[in-house]
């Protein structure tokens, strides 16, 4: 069941950093039966969506999954200096710097109704700038699912009005 999945979840103190506590989903995605679990999970989270927008590198296999498991198509989001054609581009804040977020051109039709994955909302700087990145290229962004919120940083704050699914909160 969804519970047990998620107990999978490893916790890896003091990385990258000392103080932070690194929720690694390696084991989750190694169980074919845990990640099939969380993968049908978020498929119903989403609810009825054209499209799905993943951030590199977790996002992507969760939303590829949840992409077949619903019949519709993913966006792939990049770091930046990754995509030979850009359709639109955000620089948002990190804990120290800065990162940008790039969007394939053409990747999303005006108006489509797109649900954003993604396996874990800590800041939700790196959702934010999706949904704004979406927003931008005249998507309607429907809700944000992830599989772990780490609530005491306060992302969910960060997302409006968008409606945000998580299968756990710590
Ligand atoms: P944020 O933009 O702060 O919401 O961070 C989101 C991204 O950073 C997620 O896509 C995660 O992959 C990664 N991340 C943030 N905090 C952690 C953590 N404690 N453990 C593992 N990954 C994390």
């Amino acid at each position: 069941n969804l519970d047990e999945a998620l107990e999978l979840i490893a916790e890896l103190p003091d990385f990258p950093e000392p103080g932070v506590v690194f929720r690694d989903l390696t084991p989750l995605f190694g169980d074919p039966k845990a990640f099939a679990t969380v993968v049908d999970a978020l498929a119903e989270a989403v609810g009825d969506v054209d499209q799905l927008a993943a951030v590199e590198a977790r996002g992507f296999v969760l939303a590829a999954a949840v992409a077949y498991a619903k019949g519709v198509g993913v966006t792939l989001v990049r770091k930046a200096g990754k995509l030979p054609s850009v359709g639109g581009s955000i620089d948002y804040a990190l804990e120290y710097g800065t990162a940008t977020l790039e969007l394939p051109a053409d990747a999303v039709r005006p108006g489509a109704r797109v649900a954003i994955i993604d396996d874990i909302l800590a800041t939700g700087g790196t959702v934010a700038a999706t949904q704004s990145l979406l927003a931008g290229a005249g998507a309607e962004v429907r809700s944000v699912a992830v599989v772990l919120e780490l609530a005491s940083l306060g992302g969910r704050e960060r997302l409006g009005d968008v409606p945000l699914h998580v299968l756990k909160s710590v």
